[in-house]
């Protein structure tokens, strides 16, 4: 289950991997846009993703329900790998990643970095995922689930707890959403405490699994995504994230390729941070929204993780 002590407790046992991650404020958008947009940068978090903090909470609590495991396993190869990867070097147990055959190198870098053993697995989530399972059976490994597991919920969830604290007269909390572990903990947290505050999940237009499965009133697979936002590209809502989003999230907005791009430089030009496509769709919601003069819009920047080849794309030069 999860509820509002959960994540109370997250926000205890995270805090060896997660640091508190800074509201960022630009005067200047300000006075150009009209309305006060703050970026909470999970981009500048310890593996430059929010992922440590569901990561590192599955991983305590579950080395503590059985000590002595063997190690740590995911078929998850972006940001929740990293992340995953790093928390199992830092306590000194042994990490598995599953990867497509076709993981780009930088993926691949960025968890043997911390010693975690690479495994490469056929090319759709399908296989991996099994190969994941044997390797926990055959090895002793834990499974660590990128957004469909309630520790993994409860520590994604710190992130509501720190916008109250830093934001405490935010209106509106605009969240990306991709399997929808992050949107759950944090809708979860802030409807608990401070019902009046909007939260509002952002999908890409042609990955938008939760605004799909939302208005049809049951989970729904989609038979293709498609979008620059690598992070966001789930074919269906998780089994427990599914419900907290339908009864805490007030709204689902959709954004366009060209929007996320636009919301990607804006964020450059005024707030001088680097995000990912993934992390800039919060931004690109906040900026085609009409939200009124004295509205306080905090934009959750979820990652700022990309091939570095990809850059001058991005920028549009
Ligand atoms: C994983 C991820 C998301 C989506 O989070 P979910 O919990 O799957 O909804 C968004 N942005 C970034 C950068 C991510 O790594």
């Amino acid at each position: 289950m999860l509820n509002i002590q959960s994540i109370w407790e997250a926000d205890r046992n995270i805090r060896d991997f997660a640091m508190v991650t800074p509201i960022l404020h630009s005067e200047a958008l300000f006075r150009d846009l009209g309305f006060r947009l703050m970026l909470k940068a999970e981009n500048l978090q310890t593996t430059n993703s929010f992922k440590i903090r569901g990561a590192s909470n599955c991983i305590l609590n579950r080395a503590k329900a059985s000590p002595g495991i063997k190690g740590v396993v995911t078929a998850s190869s972006g940001n929740h790998g990293q992340a995953v990867a790093y928390v199992a070097w830092k306590l000194g147990l042994p990490s598995a990643i599953i990867m497509p055959e076709t993981a780009p190198k930088a993926k691949v870098d960025a968890v043997s970095r911390w010693g975690a053993r690479v495994e490469f697995c056929g090319t759709t989530s399908q296989q991996r995922l099994a190969r994941s399972k044997q390797v926990a059976l055959e090895e002793g490994y834990i499974e660590i689930p990128p957004y469909d597991h309630y520790d993994v919920i409860a520590g994604q969830g710190t992130i509501g707890k720190e916008i109250l604290e830093q934001v405490p007269d935010v209106d509106i909390v605009l969240v990306p959403i991709g399997g929808g572990g992050l949107i759950s903990g944090i809708s979860t947290f802030i409807k608990n405490i401070k019902p009046q505050v909007q939260v509002i999940g952002v999908e890409p237009e042609n990955s938008n699994s939760m605004w799909v499965s939302i208005n049809k009133g049951e989970i729904t697979q989609l038979e293709r995504t498609a979008s620059i936002a690598d992070g966001l590209l789930t074919l269906r809502p998780g089994s427990l994230t599914f419900p907290l989003v339908k009864k805490y999230v007030d709204r689902i907005m959709l954004v366009s390729e060209s929007e996320i791009l636009d919301a990607l430089r804006t964020c450059i030009q005024y707030f001088k941070a680097v995000p990912e496509p993934s992390g800039a769709v919060s931004i690109a919601a906040a900026l085609k929204g009409n939200w009124g003069k004295d509205k306080k819009v905090v934009s959750v920047v979820s990652g700022g993780n990309f091939d570095m080849d990809k850059l001058p794309g991005f920028l549009g030069v």
